[in-house]
Order: C-alpha cells, then structure tokens, then sequence
C-alpha cells in the first residue's frame, strides 16, 4: 500500500493535503510534514495544506492556505488523522481527482480510493514517518520538525499505551534529520500568563462524579473573564490526568454553537461515551458534542456508571 501511495504522490502534478477540523500536533505536523517532504523531493509539484487556523502553539510548523476550487480539479487529495467524514477540515476534500486517507484511529468511516489505517500506531506523524523511510528517500530538517511535533504531542511525550519500538523507530528516524528537539519543546511548552491563571481556576474548581469522573466545565462566562482562547481552555484538559482513583477526566468547553467535550483516561475504553454524544475517536481519549447543561449532565451520569462498572470489574483501579 505505502508504494502505491507514493505512485499517486509521484503520479499528480497538485497535491492537496487535509486535516480534521480543531487541529491537534498530530493533524498539522502529518499535513505539514507530508507537504515539505513532497515539496522537497519533487519540487515542480504544488502541495497545499488546507484548513482553518493553525493554533499558535503549533503554527511554527506552518500557516493554512487559502485556496480557490479549481485547483482541486486535477488534484490528488490527502487527508491525514482523519477518521470520519464529518471531521475533516474543508469539505471541497472530494472534489479532486484521486482520494487517499491516511489515519490511526480507532473509530473510521470508509472514504478514500486509497485507506491506509494503523490503528495500533500512536500517532498518525508515526505512519508518514515510518512511510517515509521505507521509501528511502531524503527528509528535511522542516519536514522531520513538523513529524516530531505530531510524535511528541499525540504520544503525550511518549507516555500513552501503544508507544512500542515502532515509536522510536520513527523518532530516531526524524533526529537523524538534524532537528531542534529543545526548540520543539519550547515552542509546545510556552504557555501565556492567563494559561496559568486559568489552570489555577482548574485545580481549585474541578468536581467529581460519586464514582469519581473528574470534570471542569470551561463556561463562556470563565473564558471570558480570564481572556483566554477556547482552544486554550480546551488543551487544560491534560492537567487532570494524573489524580489518584480518578482514571477518567473531561471538559466541557463553551463554543459559540455548541458544547466541546474531550474525554480522557488512563486505563479504561471511554469511546462508547464519545460515539453516544455525536463524537468518537480512541479507545481512551475521544471527543464529543453536546448542546447544553441538561446533555452534560447526562453524559456525566453516563460517565459516571461506566467507571462504576470498571470499578466492580477491575481490582485496584486507581
Ligand atoms: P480531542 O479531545 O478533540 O483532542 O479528541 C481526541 C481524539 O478523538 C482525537 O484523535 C480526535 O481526532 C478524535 N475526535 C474528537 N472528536 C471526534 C469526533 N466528533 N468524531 C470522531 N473523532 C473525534
């Protein structure tokens, strides 16, 4: 499959490359680290990469680009970390001439001439690096910046379940490529002074179900008050993942049409909760919509008699 894909990638003189909407390290460092790797080895093509607002943190991979539709044409389209058709970023992704999907989720729909899928790979940079050294050719410093960034984030720092030699295949692989692991870092690290203030408003707010389901809801009210981002409200949900006999975490964070909710957890499947509620995603980390207080409570009471049932099961779940 990998050689077939790089046949339709040498096959198309434009090449245009997707990701899922409210992006992530993984989504933009696959798109852009995909986008440099072509352009640097067939530099007569045009490789665009498409989307809405790059985050902050992460825009030192690179910027989106606006792009008008006829160029989708004669295209070759690439959609990457995208699991399901309703969360790609920009819906023209089928209005070109050939489609290939390059995922690891667990959760898919079948869309694509092409579906390359590990779902056992941690993160999607993970697939495009290891696909990249299989085919032997060479690898920018920029290109293995943008995969290391999508490595580092989706692992957590190479801590989740599912980081195997693979991992550090790919990792060794992309600091072969000279890269700035210390820039990197610092980039994904830095965080504004109202980030902390937040995080402080989390650690002194946050509640807990009976059985013990963490959860912090981010209203437009809070948000508002510490001038914040959504986005950054949202990336707080990882300062919950390390409570003691609390394996299971989420926030709700207030956008302007909806309700974002981001399950996580440490050990159990919590998927069923994110798929019940109009989302999806991985066995222990996955998001969901929701509309108001009334759909937050229930899915809290959902939440809530899950970890009690893993906690009959499972001796010692903390
Ligand atoms: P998030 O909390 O937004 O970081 O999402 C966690 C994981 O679940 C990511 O890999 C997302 O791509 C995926 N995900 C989030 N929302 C959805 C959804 N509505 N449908 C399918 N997958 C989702």
């Amino acid at each position: 499959m990998i050689n077939q894909i790089l046949e339709k990638i040498k096959e198309y003189d434009t090449i245009i490359i997707h990701r899922h909407k409210r992006p992530d390290g993984d989504c933009i460092g696959s798109q852009f680290g995909l986008k440099y790797f072509i352009e640097d080895n067939f530099p007569n093509k045009k490789v665009y990469a498409v989307g809405d607002e790059v985050p902050t943190y992460l825009n030192f991979n690179g910027i989106s680009e606006n792009i008008t539709d006829d160029i989708y044409n004669d295209a070759l389209v690439i959609v990457v970390d995208t699991s399901v058709m309703s969360r790609i970023c920009d819906e023209r992704y089928n209005t070109g001439k050939y489609l290939i999907k390059i995922d690891h989720h667990d959760d898919y729909d079948e869309f694509g001439d092409i579906q390359y899928v590990e779902k056992t790979y941690p993160a999607c940079c993970q697939i495009i690096a290891l696909m990249i050294k299989r085919w032997g050719l060479p690898l920018s410093k920029r290109a293995a910046t943008a995969l290391y960034t999508g490595l580092v984030t989706d692992t957590g720092r190479f801590q989740f379940r599912g980081v195997d030699h693979n991992t550090f295949e790919a990792a060794g692989f992309l600091t072969d490529a000279d890269i700035d692991i210390s820039y990197i870092y610092t980039k994904l690290n830095l965080k504004d002074y109202n980030n902390f203030k937040l995080e402080a408003y989390l650690y002194k707010h946050m509640k807990t179900t009976p059985n013990g389901v963490v959860y912090m809801h981010f209203t437009k009210r809070i948000i508002n008050k510490f001038k914040v981002s959504r986005e950054d409200a949202a990336a707080l949900v990882s300062c919950m993942s390390n409570i003691r006999n609390h394996p299971f975490w989420i926030t709700f964070v207030d956008y302007p049409d909806n309700i974002r909710v981001r399950l996580r957890s440490r050990t159990i499947a919590i998927n069923e909760i994110g798929k019940k509620y109009r989302g999806g995603g991985h066995l222990q980390a996955c998001g969901a919509t929701v509309y108001n207080k009334k759909e937050i409570k229930a899915l809290l009471k959902d939440a809530d008699e899950l970890l009690k049932k893993y906690r009959e099961e499972i001796e010692g779940l903390e």
